[in-house]
């Protein structure tokens, strides 16, 4: 995993001096404190900071409901409780504040959560280090044939050697062009590393700090840790997902199973599932559902009928 001695540096100082403090802290989160998870080849995430745990949810869900909350009277009831009804704002009690390196066409991806505080590596600032993402050869698939989005057959023999090779040699072309562009030898005046960047294939390596609210990352978690996800968003989402699960572990179980593990069933298709609990032989023909549909309400019930 590429830290920089820096970093690393910067970790260690900061993992030996301790401090104590009266707010509340998460036992499962204070092992992640400075500790960088490899993901990829070259990426990681690490937890910078965090505010709050499932008490915090619970203390901000106890303001609203006052005496209400009488009949939910333990944590793990009242999270699943608001899990249950989208009672999100409680979850926004809590924040968290990542170090993630990432390539940037992952980045892409990632930014379109709107609903993080973003402070990302200036690329007309500094130079960009010559870290490329290459798929390990088990993901270097072929385009499905079932799902425009997505990836069918993993590539093999020369086909597959090829296209590591293409990616391997362009991405060092184009590093050493940027270099070239760069360079002030020879008395050249040396290309803007604004404009020197231009070229630089999408697989190159970037970095963030991300901090967000622990209602706004399940959100994220649901989308990119979902198998629809690409492979290398969600390798980042599921590095993410171990971390929640040992910050708000009751949090973490309710958003599992009613999230992750849950489904949303449309009017008909709960339809359908009454008449085929009463013993009604239901076809998609007099499903009244689409046959995308049906398919994703046969995909529930796998081995059904
Ligand atoms: C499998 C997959 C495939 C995708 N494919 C494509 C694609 O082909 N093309 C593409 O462009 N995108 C694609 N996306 C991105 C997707 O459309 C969303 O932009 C992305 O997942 C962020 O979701 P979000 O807006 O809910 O999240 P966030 O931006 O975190 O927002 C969270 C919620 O806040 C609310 N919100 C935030 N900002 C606003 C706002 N300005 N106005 C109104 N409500 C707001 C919305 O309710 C939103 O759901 C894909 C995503 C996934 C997971």
């Amino acid at each position: 995993m590429a830290l920089t001695p820096e970093q690393e540096a910067e970790i260690e100082a900061l993992r030996a001096s301790p401090r104590p403090t009266l707010r509340a802290v998460s036992e499962g989160m204070e092992a992640h404190m400075y500790r960088a998870h490899p993901v990829l080849d070259h990426g990681f995430v690490r937890v910078i900071d965090y505010m709050g745990d499932d008490a915090a949810i619970c203390q901000a869900a106890r303001v609203s409901y006052g005496k209400g909350t009488k009949s939910v009277s333990n944590d793990e009831g009242l999270i699943r409780y608001l899990m249950r009804h989208w009672h999100s704002t409680p979850f926004e009690m809590c924040e968290v504040k990542f170090h993630v390196k990432l390539p940037i066409f992952v980045a892409r991806q990632w930014i379109r959560h709107r609903t993080a505080n973003v402070n990302e590596y200036s690329a007309r600032y500094s130079i960009l280090d010559r870290e490329f993402y290459i798929p390990r050869p088990e993901h270097l698939a072929a385009q499905s044939t079932a799902n425009a989005q997505g990836r069918g057959e993993v590539l093999e023999g020369e086909e597959a050697e090829r296209v590591l090779e293409i990616l391997k040699s362009d991405a060092a072309r184009a590093y050493e062009h940027y270099e070239e562009m760069l360079s002030q030898e020879g008395g050249r005046k040396g290309l803007a590393r604004e404009l020197a960047r231009m070229n630089l294939p999408a697989n190159i390596y970037t970095q963030w700090y991300w901090k967000i609210d622990l209602h706004n990352l399940l959100h994220f978690l649901r989308l990119r840790a979902d198998s629809h996800a690409q492979y290398e968003i969600r390798a980042y989402a599921e590095v993410i997902c171990g971390i929640v699960r040992d910050w708000v572990p009751l949090a973490w179980a309710a958003f599992e199973d009613y999230r992750l593990g849950g489904a949303t069933l449309s009017a008909r298709a709960l339809d359908c599932l009454r008449r085929m609990l009463a013993g009604e032989t239901v076809t998609e023909e007099s499903s009244g559902m689409s046959k995308g549909e049906w398919r994703e309400f046969r995909a529930l019930f796998p081995g059904q009928g």
